[in-house]
């Protein structure tokens, strides 16, 4: 399969060089130069398939033949080896557990499947394939994971010092094998600059065959659309076949890969995107100007974006026109204090504790009822498990919080943390004597 850039439909590239650069020159983003509606038969029996079939299924028409169907059979069975549970809450409104997988937030899809993509891809060549990544938090801890053990691959993160929580500190720096943390004492910013600047630098080129592991690679969207064909198989086995997402969206790749089932023929009544005060798209829907503004600080800090990479796509998958598009998204903001209220909300009504991002997905969702009164069923994503915020949460909350088994195997292990300046003569120097 061929992908082109949103910036221009003539520019075009194989798979391979869309994963290995994942931002084309012209600055847009890769889009599969078709997007073919899957088989209604299987569409009609999709109940019948596990999640790991499902995935194959959908994959293959995007990527094509630069992946056998075996490979791609493999792929999935070693990404996707945790469960995406479909859990009804009352009448007509149901959560999408997207937290169970290592890093306990949702982009272990994007990112584990992501690492296989590129190993594979990578294996004719006897080079590791190094990924440099620079991280503010969650990214950092599904892609460390993501790669741990994935042979032929090595990966170095860099985050800022004092500005990840606990918990993704332990998962950044307790990883060993093939993953690298380097905490850099300044912001992410420098984090970033010094991974740009290494992609820049000729003599590390030389060295090291190096890539990014980036949010907007195509191979982190293609695998966040599975669990909406199977969210919506779970719903069908639970005797329902009319289905409205609600996805919490900060960088809208997460409902940018759920538009993309749509396009694919999963029968979606209708999609809502909720954010929090960084609401560039819900003004841009209502006002018809897109606007971005500079982010501001909020509880759902993984939504803290101010100009969303993934908008393009989701402008190219309805031909840059807004009518069409409000036909099947709309979007709404919540503030803080919202969220505060939907989190006690939620556990005073249902006993279920929701992370903030969680939570916005549910105001959203419940919102859209008051407004549709009818038979279908609501799902909202649940993107993080709720043990990574503990700080938001009253205490009568946070104590009901259980630490799954990853966090408590976490706690058990030893960090191995290298330091450094915000120099890229220290980080050069260090990768050099560290090859
Ligand atoms: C990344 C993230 C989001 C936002 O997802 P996008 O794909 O960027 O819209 C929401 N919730 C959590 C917990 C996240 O980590």
């Amino acid at each position: 399969m061929q992908f082109y850039s949103t910036n221009n439909r003539d520019l075009r590239v194989p798979f391979r060089e869309a994963v290995f650069n994942s931002l084309p020159a012209d600055k847009g983003l890769y889009m599969p130069e078709m997007i073919t509606r899957l088989d209604p038969y299987f569409i009609g029996n999709i109940h019948r398939y596990s999640l790991q079939e499902i995935a194959v299924q959908v994959a293959s028409p995007l990527i094509g033949d630069d992946i056998p169907t075996a490979e791609l059979q493999r792929i999935v069975r070693e990404a996707l080896d945790f469960e995406a549970p479909v859990r009804p809450l009352d009448d007509g409104m149901a959560v999408l557990e997207l937290f169970h997988g290592p890093s306990l937030a949702f982009k272990d899809f994007g990112a584990r499947f992501m690492s296989r993509v590129m190993a594979f891809l990578a294996h004719t060549d006897d080079t590791v394939l190094d990924v440099l990544v620079a991280t503010s938090g969650d990214t950092g801890g599904a892609v460390a994971m993501g790669f741990l053990g994935v042979p032929g691959t090595r990966v170095t993160i860099l985050f800022p010092k004092g500005k990840v929580s606990p918990v993704q500190e332990l998962q950044l720096t307790t990883n060993g094998q093939n993953i690298r943390a380097i905490e850099i004492d300044g912001t992410f910013d420098d984090c970033q600059a010094l991974v740009k600047e290494a992609f820049n630098d000729e003599q590390l080129k030389g060295v090291f065959r190096l890539t990014s592991a980036n949010s907007i690679n195509i191979a982190r969207l293609i695998p966040q659309a599975f669990y909406y064909f199977h969210a919506y198989a779970q719903a069908r086995s639970q005797g329902i076949s009319d289905v409205v997402f609600s996805v919490p969206s900060g960088n809208f790749g997460n409902i940018g890969a759920g538009l993309l089932a749509h396009k694919m023929g999963l029968p979606v009544r209708h999609f809502i995107a909720a954010t929090n005060a960084n609401d560039t798209v819900p003004r841009f829907l209502a006002n018809g100007r897109y606007e971005p503004r500079p982010s501001v600080q909020t509880l759902a800090n993984a939504m803290d974006v101010g100009n969303p990479s993934n908008w393009v796509r989701i402008m190219d998958l309805f031909n840059d026109d807004r009518e069409p598009l409000r036909q099947v998204v709309s979007s709404h903001a919540f503030t803080d204090s919202q969220v505060r209220e939907a989190i006690s909300a939620l556990f005073e009504r249902y006993n279920y504790i929701a992370c903030p991002h969680t939570a916005i997905a549910w105001l959203a969702a419940a919102a859209y009822r008051r407004h549709h009164p009818g038979e279908y069923a609501t799902v909202f994503l649940s993107t993080a498990h709720p043990c990574k915020f503990p700080e938001v949460f009253p205490d009568e909350i946070a104590k009901a919080i259980t630490a799954p088994e990853q966090v408590r195997m976490l706690k058990k292990r030893k960090k191995d943390i290298m330091k450094l300046g915000k120099d890229f003569s220290g980080f050069k120097k260090y990768l050099l004597e560290n090859a």
